[in-house]
This record gives structure tokens, sequence and C-alpha cells, in this order.
């Protein structure tokens, strides 16, 4: 006789333990360094069980890749949740509606740098990435350019990793090499010069550079310009790619290339949204409107995913007109009524003080990471906005700087040479001075 499958199978011991072999992390083996247990999340903390079976309770400096603006368990949030909970949590789109979704659309294009007429809600940000491309794509056929499939972006990009998101990442940094033959081939431009912004709001960069830079783009454009349906990049910060900070002007550049050639200009705001940048959009910073714009991260104050792509009405109105006459795309989760009554309510949090405590931040990270600058290891320190980062000369060993920051009471995540910190908004200036100190001092144990 057969056996009846098992639903009810709970191992016992370590979670940590229990993990390995079992589930996938990130980017990591199964067989990765055992990861840490989380058995809870407060304010900017997190509850740690370490892999050497000490416990510890850390100041989160990533806020969970960037998106727990307000931390954890902000009782006004979670009574939305709450609330949204108790009435339902999830619908399905298609021929329905509800008001968390309509509310928190209507809120988007409000606060949206430039004229946003319409939104796409998406179950996260890389699908929210393969909405604009696809909707480019479909603008331009629909305006009499279907030969138009192409994409131009800057090196040194992150977009996410669907494929047509992973084809207009950094063809080095983003992997292009393991995937032979399936990523769509676009064009890169070079990277812009690496820009500072200071206190104020000042950019300086290298002139000559950033001339030679807009020289090259401007002629990669012209060149493959009747190829070309939309320009997607990040705007003035590059993250995932690298942390780097490069010159509103290039941003301008490119809008003026979308005008010249009929493209679209994709800004894709999903690190940059909602305030972290020190402007509300990092497009904001340029002076420049999109023509589509992504969002997600942040969007629900990390609690839930969603994902969001807003266009203005020319775009909107040329799907309508096109013979499909319809965005083609529609997933299951899309515009999940919980998600979406937790992001009304993190936008309401966010209010006019996401602009003082963003403020706040940057100036304790700037003063905070200084110290950095005098270890040996370390090649540049940099922030903008609520970003901090240092940036070595070597590879970060993740595992033992990851394990030093958690002993002097951080939660970091390094990649490549990067030490960096993207923090809750709300983190205390004492929580600010902890996380910097952290990584100053994990960095100066593990590199020198
Ligand atoms: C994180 C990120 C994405 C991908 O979002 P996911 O929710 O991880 O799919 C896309 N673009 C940028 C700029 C990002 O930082």
């Amino acid at each position: 006789m057969r056996e009846a499958p098992t639903l009810n199978t709970r191992g016992s011991g370590n979670v940590a333990t229990r993990d390995r072999g079992l589930v996938w992390h990130p980017y990591a083996p199964l067989n990765g360094p055992e990861p840490y247990a989380v058995s809870g999340a407060s304010g900017v903390r997190l509850s740690l069980s370490c892999p050497d079976g000490s416990s510890a309770e850390v100041v989160d400096a990533m806020a969970s890749w960037w998106c727990a603006v307000h931390g954890y368990g902000h009782p006004a949030l979670n009574a939305a949740a709450h609330r949204q909970i108790d009435d339902f949590s999830h619908v399905m789109f298609g021929g329905l509606t509800h008001e968390p979704a309509v509310e928190l659309a209507e809120r988007l294009v409000a606060m949206a740098p430039g004229p946003m007429a319409h939104v796409f809600y998406a179950d996260s940000g890389s699908v929210s990435v393969e909405v604009a491309l696809k909707l480019a794509l479909q603008y331009q056929a629909a305006t009499g350019s279907p030969q138009r499939q192409r994409f131009l972006t800057i090196r040194g990009g992150y977009h996410g990793d669907t494929f047509a998101a992973m084809s207009v990442c950094d063809p080095v940094d983003g992997m292009h090499s393991a995937f032979p033959g399936v990523l769509a081939s676009h064009l890169f431009a070079p990277r812009p010069p690496l820009a500072r912004v200071d206190a104020d709001g000042r950019w300086t960069t290298d002139e000559e550079a950033l001339d030679r830079w807009t020289a090259d783009f401007r002629s990669l454009a012209a060149t493959h310009a009747g190829e070309l349906a939309a320009i997607v990049v990040e705007p003035v910060l590059q993250g995932a790619g690298g942390m780097r900070p490069y010159d509103p002007r290039c941003v301008q550049v490119m809008r003026e290339v979308a005008d010249e050639h009929g493209l679209l200009l994709i800004a894709d705001e999903i690190a940059t949204g909602f305030g972290r940048t020190g402007r509300l959009f990092a497009c904001e910073w340029a002076g420049v409107t999109p023509d589509v714009m992504c969002v997600g991260k942040a969007l629900t104050g990390g609690y839930l995913s969603l994902a969001a792509v807003l266009m203005t009405s020319r775009v909107g109105a040329a799907i309508t007109g096109s013979s499909f006459g319809a965005l083609l795309h529609g997933p299951t989760f899309m515009a999940n009524p919980l998600a979406c009554a937790v992001a009304s309510a993190s936008l309401d949090l966010l209010g006019d003080s996401w602009a003082v405590n963003v403020a706040r931040v940057a100036s304790g990270l700037r003063a905070g990471l200084a110290p950095a600058l005098e270890l040996a290891s370390v090649r540049e320190v940099r922030t903008v906005g609520a970003v901090g980062v240092i940036q070595l000369d070597r590879a970060v060993d993740v595992p033992a700087v990851t394990a030093a920051a958690v002993r002097n009471g951080v939660w970091v995540r390094p990649f490549r040479d990067l030490v960096y910190t993207m923090p809750p908004y709300v983190t205390t200036d004492d929580d600010i001075a902890t996380i910097c100190a952290g990584m100053v001092a994990a960095v100066r144990e593990v590199h020198q």
C-alpha cells in the first residue's frame, strides 16, 4: 500500500541547521555559510541566533534590502495590515477592483515627479521592470515603430533577476555569461563618472569625464536610434550594481536623447524611490520627468512584496489605441489588497517626516563613516541621502565582516568590495552612530 504523503512533517532543532541543504538563499550555494536565524524584529533591531550558537540583538543597517524604511512592527503598518486582513486579504484583479488599489494609485500618481496618469501593479520589482520593458515595446509598435525592440542603458546597472530585467543589468556583474544565447542583446553606454553630493545637495563630478560620457552616450544613441525602444536606468544612484552616485546632468542628457530619438525614458526608482537619496524620487535631482517609472522595495515599508509601474497619459493612450488595446500582463497577485493597504499606510508615515529623517540620517552617516578613510584597506567612503558606502581595495570577506559587524551590534550584508548601509529612516542618531562604528570596526578587524 502506498503511504499517504506527509503534510505535517516538521523538523526539530535549530532552524539554521534545518535550513542548510534544504532552502536556497540568494546567490548562494546550498552548502554555503550557515545563515543567521531571526527570532524577532522590532523597531530597527533584529534578534539573531548566530552560527556560533550565541544570540545577538543588532541594529539593522540594511532595512531588509532597503525596504523597511519605518523599521519593524510599526504600530500603524500593523494596524493597516490587521484591518485589511479582517476585511479581505486578496482577490483577483481581473474584472474586480477595490479601495486599497485605487487609493494607492491615486496617491502614487499625485506624488510622482511629473504628470503620471496610470498605474500598473506588479508583485515584485523585477516583474515591474518586465512590464515597463514590455510596455515600451507595445508603445513603439502602437506608434508605428514595431522594429524598435532594443533598450539603451548604462553599464553598472541593476534592474532585477528575471530574464528581461537581467538583460539590461550590467553585462559583467549581471552574470550574462551564465546564460549565453538566452538574453536579448541590448546597448550599454559607459558608466557615468562617479559624482559626489554634499550636505547642501550640490553635486560635483569631473567635468571633462562628464563631457566625454555625454558625447559617448549621445553618439551611441544616434547610431542605433532606429532600433531603440527606450532608455532604462536607475536615476542618479546605481544600487546593487555598485552603490554608485552619478551626476543628475546625466539624467538630463538621457531625457534629451530620448526626446530627440523618440525613445521612452524608463526610470527604475525601485531602490531610489520614497526619499532614499534625499529627494522623494531620484529623478527630481535632475528635474526630469520620466515617461515610465518603476517603484517597489520601500513601497510597502518592507511589509509585503509589491511594485508598481507608473506611466504618462501619452504612453497609456498609445497602448489603449493599439491593436491589442491592453497592456499584455496580469500577475495572479496583482494589486494585492493587503500590500496596497499597507503601502498607503506607509505613505502616511512618510508624510513630511521622510525629508527631515533622511537629512538627519545622511549627516550621521557622513560623520560616522569618515573614520573609515584612515583604514589601509579602504579606497573610498561615499554617502548620498540615507545611503552610506565604504568601498575597499579588495573583495570583502563577507562571512568574516558580517560576523565582526554582528559582534559590534550591527547587521550588514556586504557585496563585492562594498560594505554599505541603507538604514531605516527612523533610525535614531545613536543607532546611526552604532551602525557606522560597527561597519568601521568590522572592516578594521577583518581587512585592516
Ligand atoms: C531590487 C531592485 C530591483 C528588483 O526588485 P525585486 O523586488 O528584487 O524583484 C529592480 N531594480 C532595482 C533598481 C532594484 O534595486
